[in-house]
């Protein structure tokens, strides 16, 4: 029997596109073979991974002077190959600090450019996100990086920063197809798949063409943008089952009437979510409100020492990983795109009925 799975990533995928793969995977397209099975340059898979691209394409309005690769090793690869795809050595670069991800970022890229943190929300023990001001950007930095969702502690920017002519670039891991962006404001967008996209080992980015030129020697070519660009992201082997497994999820998402309406649903889902912890007397969520996450909620008992029977009692309630990041402890409920509003139905009703046992 599934369950409502409120995991963090990889997380839960739509109901529909599992059936299809399922139907699909010994025999795909009458060809005989999985799709799994296929090689990344037949006639068979080149059509999948185009289809893939120009719904996402559609799903995100993406422009035309913008490149769409799918590439593997996981957002964290990314916090080195941005860097190095779009700085020049010794360039400074601008990173925007609200908790560990962020942090991540800013690690890796210190290890190539000296990196600024221009805005930083450690003073609100990142439950609050930096104030919507024109931050001071090091003379000349390369770009600047922001976290639109900390996935870990559940702040969510409810602004795209302002950064005049300088390149937005954007860990969108836990966000990206969680509601409409008009991704002309971004210099470069990507995400690990696990989260909102697909299965594990898949990453997108979203780049802007401009950007694909400032590449150094030492860059390694399956992290070069402008070399997987030219090659439509087959550089080498791409994640074959991945990229046809997220083209499922755009199909889903299309056909659930597109990201409006995506945006819509995740909004009611924490706004519902949010609203019940907040009156339940029993259950409290730290983030500042402004700055509450759409896709990640954490939240807190009123005896902390009741977390681990929290967490059991809900996963036999068919509850699944309601277990907060273990670095911050607490609770956090995940609800990406493929829970649905039952799901969150679900947790409110136990949370409500567990407070009046526990109360
Ligand atoms: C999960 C996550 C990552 C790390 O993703 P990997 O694919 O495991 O490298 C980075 N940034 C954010 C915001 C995340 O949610």
């Amino acid at each position: 029997m599934r369950v409502f799975n409120f995991a963090a990533g990889p997380a839960m995928l739509p109901s529909p596109v599992l059936d299809q793969a399922k139907r699909e995977l010994e025999d795909w397209q009458h060809l005989g073979m999985s799709v799994m099975e296929l090689s990344h340059r037949s006639k068979a898979f080149m059509a999948v991974a185009k289809a893939a691209e120009t719904d996402l394409r559609d799903l995100l309005k993406i422009p035309i002077n913008y490149k769409v690769l799918f590439l593997q090793g996981g957002a964290s690869l990314q916090f080195s190959a941005i860097p190095l795809n779009l700085a020049r050595a010794g360039a400074p670069l601008a990173y925007v600090n609200t908790g560990a991800w962020s942090q991540k970022a800013i690690k890796e890229a210190n290890r190539y450019n000296p990196v600024t943190v221009v805005a930083d929300s450690a003073s609100t023990n990142f439950l609050d996100v930096p104030p919507e001001a024109p931050w001071p950007l090091p003379l000349d930095t390369s770009y600047v990086h922001y976290t639109p969702n900390e996935t870990i502690g559940g702040l969510e920017f409810p602004y795209v920063p302002l950064t005049g002519d300088v390149p937005l670039v954007a860990d969108m891991s836990s966000t990206l197809l969680s509601r409409p962006i008009d991704v002309n404001r971004f210099g470069l967008i990507y995400a690990g798949a696990q989260k909102n996209i697909g299965p594990a080992g898949l990453t997108l980015v979203i780049v802007r063409e401009d950007l694909l030129a400032a590449t150094r020697p030492e860059l390694p070519a399956t992290m070069s943008y402008a070399a997987q660009s030219a090659e439509g992201s087959m550089l080498n082997t791409p994640p074959t089952f991945g990229w046809y497994l997220a083209g499922l999820v755009f199909q889903w998402l299309k056909s659930e009437g597109g990201l409006e309406v995506i945006g819509k649903r995740n909004n009611a889902k924490a706004q519902r979510l949010y609203e019940y912890i907040d009156g339940s007397g029993y259950y409290t969520a730290p983030v500042a409100k402004r700055g509450r996450s759409w896709m990640n909620v954490p939240f807190r008992l009123a005896d902390p020492s009741l977390e681990a029977t929290f967490a059991s009692e809900a996963a036999a309630a068919g509850l699944a990983n309601l277990e907060g990041h273990r670095s911050v402890g607490g609770m956090r409920a995940s609800i990406y795109n493929a829970m649905p509003i039952a799901g969150v139905d679900a947790l409110i009703e136990f949370m409500r009925d567990f407070a009046a046992r526990y109360g």
